[in-house]
């Protein structure tokens, strides 16, 4: 009976694996498949350049929690079908299209997990296409993942708890972090008072990361306003206007980012609905508090169908696992489930105060220049999407993209969507709720293709 369950889990992170371990509890053997080479997700991303690097160096105070989850999904090889270094890039009637190292495969399956977390959310800034401006991400994984640094001289810039995490890393691993500028004021941080009811250590090694930057002497600064990244063809400094004064500093390389946003087009493509999510600006797949989408067979865990942190994603991928396995008739642990519905109510109370804690910066999309560059894929520049807006009353998203090509390139507007959903709806005078969202289109991602004379054709 169990045999016949074929579940298929896509992405390896924090929700990927514990969605996996609770399938395997049950007798149940999935295909999990992560397009990374090593298990682990965004926060647990393993190094790819071995080094000296201990645990503690690379995962900080979430050293025991990377280390457990590693050695989860090691503990599994036998029991599941693990598949590292493939790309699911799309999803029809239960397959999903899969490419590992440049060769196509079809992976059909009886029901879904999918737990593809988040990326950073990228507002176009001027200069933010200069070689060595990297989202904070980005500049993480750099560090993370091959132990380098994007610069030698870093501003830090954006909004978000991953700022100051990201600078703190930075500076930690000897890099020089010339300034940390935050778009929230600094009166934003005292909701996180409230936060220190429900996760008193998170609140506090948050105000250690400031307190440390500001004792060796980096520039702390709140309620900022970023005016443009300087260079030709590298970044040399870095302008910001705080309560109407310009400053400039002399850096080599930025990190810089508004939180994250979920990657959601499996979901899409598989047809689950979608509903605006006002704390996380976007729209959303709908989701019940299990994990089961509107779609039967498909499951949503972690940061890809909310944005929620790690903690959340272990949960949410073990309640999506035993939600499927409910689903198929077999016996779950009811107290279990009771467990850690309470444990994921809390955390989204918690996700609420990070939100009022670090604000999008809404006045910037009005500020933005008409000449900075939005989708860069196809060079459609800001004022192209106002212009276009006005000349063609546009009021929907996917309009915008069918008239001016923006989050038609490589990228699938993965990188400049947001943005662009933020100015359509500054310039056409509607929510962010009424612009929409783009259709999610295949191949979700850029394939490479394997082209030697015995490669497969995807
Ligand atoms: C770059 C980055 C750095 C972060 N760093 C931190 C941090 O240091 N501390 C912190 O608290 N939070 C961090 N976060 C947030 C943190 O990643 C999440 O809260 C947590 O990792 C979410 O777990 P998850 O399992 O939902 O997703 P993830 O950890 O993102 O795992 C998703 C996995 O799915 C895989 N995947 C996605 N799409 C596909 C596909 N189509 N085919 C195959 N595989 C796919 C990815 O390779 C990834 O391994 C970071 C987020 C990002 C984007």
């Amino acid at each position: 009976m169990k045999e016949r369950v074929r579940p298929l889990i896509i992405g390896a992170g924090p929700a990927g694996i514990r969605a996996a371990e609770a399938l395997v509890d049950a007798g149940i053997k999935p295909v999990v498949v992560d397009e990374a080479p090593l298990g682990g997700g965004q926060i647990y991303r393993q190094r790819i350049v071995p080094d000296e690097r201990t645990a503690r160096d690379l995962y900080g105070s979430e050293a025991g929690k990377a280390t457990a989850l590693h050695k989860t999904l090691a503990g599994l090889q036998d029991r599941i079908d693990y598949r590292p270094r493939t790309l699911a890039w799309n999803i029809r009637d239960n397959i999903a299209d899969v490419m590992t190292d440049g060769r196509g495969g079809r992976i059909p399956f009886s029901h879904v997990i999918l737990s593809t977390g988040a990326t950073d959310r990228v507002l176009p800034i001027p200069g933010w296409t200069l070689p060595g401006v990297f989202t904070l991400g980005g500049a993480q994984i750099a560090l993370k993942s091959q132990g380098c640094a994007i610069g030698e001289q870093i501003v830090f810039l954006g909004s978000g708890p991953l700022l100051y995490l990201v600078a703190w890393q930075y500076m930690k691993a000897g890099g020089h972090v010339a300034a940390v500028l935050d778009t929230a004021p600094l009166s934003a941080k005292f909701h996180l008072l409230r936060g220190l009811l429900l996760y008193p250590g998170i609140v506090v090694r948050g105000i250690r990361y400031v307190a440390d930057l500001m004792a060796r002497g980096v520039k702390v600064r709140f309620g900022i306003e970023p005016v443009r990244i300087e260079g030709d063809t590298q970044v040399k400094g870095l302008v910001w206007r705080d309560r109407g004064t310009d400053h400039h500093i002399a850096c080599d390389a930025v990190g810089y980012g508004f939180a994250l946003r979920s990657e959601t087009q499996l979901a899409d493509l598989a047809g689950c609905q979608f509903v605006f999510d006002k704390r996380d600006r976007a729209w959303q797949p709908v989701c019940d508090g299990a994990g089961r989408s509107s779609k039967p067979g498909i499951y949503l865990a972690g940061d890809g169908v909310r944005i929620s942190g790690a903690d959340s994603a272990e949960l949410a991928g073990e309640r999506a696992g035993l939600a499927l396995i409910e689903d198929c008739g077999f016996p779950v642990d009811k107290v279990r489930i009771e467990v850690l519905e309470r444990r994921l109510n809390r955390v989204q109370r918690f996700r609420g105060i990070l939100e009022q804690a670090f604000p999008f910066p809404e006045s910037l999309v009005r500020s933005l220049a008409d000449d900075v560059l939005l989708c860069r894929c196809e060079e459609v520049s800001i004022g192209n999407v106002r212009s276009s807006a006005q000349k063609f009353d546009i009021t929907d998203l996917n309009r915008l993209k069918a008239l001016t090509r923006v989050g038609m390139g490589r990228c699938q507007g993965r990188v400049c969507g947001s943005g662009a959903a933020e100015i359509l709806a500054h310039a056409s005078g509607r929510s962010l709720e009424d612009v929409g969202r783009l259709r999610s289109q295949p191949p979700i991602k850029p394939l490479p293709l394997d082209l030697s004379s015995d490669g497969e054709a995807a």
